[in-house]
């Protein structure tokens, strides 16, 4: 499959629909077959997306959000690499989400989040993002029951809010299987290079598996919405997701079909002595 529409399709979560996280494939061999037609294609895309990105910076009208969010090892960072490495620097931020500082928890929890949204021309990048409000919140209980269902509509809200003015949102959950999960662990113990990632917190998290997929697919439910659809990325297969969402990226981009600037002037207007 090449087409992105098609592969869009097959991965967006429509608005209102009563998913099943469980009914969720995380392999979807359905969407590309073979590994290295996927790695060529991922590539192509990749330099597509730094011709369109520069456009989008010379525009200087609109931005791209994109929201990436998914369980430990998921490939969050794997996929800033895998997407976004041919993009040039100058017009992109990486944002990672951790826990809130004082400062930030002193605010609402949208504060942190709105301040570092994408400026015009940018591609902005959350690892992880407003929604660990409505994961790590729900499942840990950091806030009053009430406050956190009022979280999901508050964050439509603000979606909505953003893309009314100038900011594309794409969200991608990066859907791995608890068996995947064990084996990027263990290779975090396992091989060297590996093990500065090594968190004896994920465990923690893990023993919660369930709860945190309830959480998914409570998110999945309430806040995929018109404006700001989720997609459900099949990611036990690093290069498969970085197919995916690369596809996803590059027709989005094409789709907004950032120009660069027109001018009064014409370039025989000067001499450069
Ligand atoms: P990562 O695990 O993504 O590599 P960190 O080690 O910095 O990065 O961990 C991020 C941690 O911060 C995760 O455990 C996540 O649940 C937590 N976190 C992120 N946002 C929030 C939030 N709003 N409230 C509480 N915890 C959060």
């Amino acid at each position: 499959m090449t087409d992105w529409n098609k592969i869009d399709d097959a991965v967006r979560v429509k608005p209102g629909a009563k998913v099943k996280i469980a009914d969720l494939d995380t392999v979807r061999a359905d969407l590309f077959a073979d590994k290295k037609d996927a790695e060529k294609l991922a590539a192509e895309h990749a330099l597509a997306i730094n011709a369109l990105q520069d456009r989008l910076f010379a525009e200087r009208k609109r931005a791209l959000l994109v929201v990436l969010q998914g369980i430990d090892t998921s490939g969050k960072d794997g996929t800033v690499r895998g997407v976004f490495n041919a993009t040039g620097p100058l017009g992109v931020t990486v944002t990672p989400f951790g826990r809130p500082t004082e400062e930030e928890l002193a605010h609402d929890y949208l504060w942190r989040v709105h301040a570092v949204t994408p400026k015009k021309g940018f591609i902005g990048i959350f690892n992880r993002s407003h929604y660990e409000d409505v994961l790590v919140g729900r499942v840990r209980k950091l806030a009053p029951e009430d406050a956190i269902e009022a979280r999901y509509e508050q964050i439509n809200a603000f979606e909505k809010h953003l893309s009314e003015n100038g900011v594309t949102i794409l969200k991608f959950m990066l859907h791995v299987s608890k068996e995947e999960q064990k084996k990027r662990l263990q290779e975090r113990l396992d091989q060297p290079e590996k093990r500065w990632k090594w968190n004896a917190g994920d465990l923690e998290d893990r023993k919660l598996w369930d709860d945190y997929q309830a959480a998914y697919e409570i998110m999945l439910r309430r806040t995929s919405t018109t404006h700001a659809p989720w997609r459900v990325v099949p990611a036990d297969k690093k290069w498969r997701r970085n197919a995916v969402i690369a596809s996803i990226v590059r027709g989005t981009l094409e789709g907004l079909d950032p120009q660069y600037p027109a001018f009064e002037w014409k370039p025989s207007d000067f001499i450069i002595e």
